[in-house]
């Protein structure tokens, strides 16, 4: 009984350890110094298309993008750790679009 409770201590210490992690590993992308954001549609990629920053927060001491314009819709897209991109919902088909560099 007391080997069975090291070991589940031993998992909750490790389970809190890999949240940590996971919470430094945020890839919430931060705001490029200019403030203008690209992105290209997964599922369609090719054009770069330029869109709209609604919503900025400070974390780390850095800007970072909370949600982005849907180019299509002009809906408010929320960052999506999974996909790592910005999804949309709100026109039909779900769209997936990922932050691309100038
Ligand atoms: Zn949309």
């Amino acid at each position: 009984m007391g080997r069975r409770q090291t070991m589940m201590e031993k998992y909750k210490i490790q389970m809190k350890a890999y949240r940590k992690k996971r919470m430094k590993n945020d890839s919430t992308p931060y705001l490029p110094l200019d403030g203008i954001v690209y992105v290209i549609n997964s599922l369609d990629p090719g054009k770069k298309i330029q869109t709209q920053v609604v919503k900025t927060t400070i974390r780390s001491q850095r800007k970072i993008i909370e949600t982005l314009a849907c180019p299509e819709c002009k809906n408010e897209m929320l960052w999506d750790d999974n996909w790592e991109a910005f999804i949309c919902t709100k026109h039909g088909k779900k769209a997936i679009y990922e932050l691309v560099l100038k």
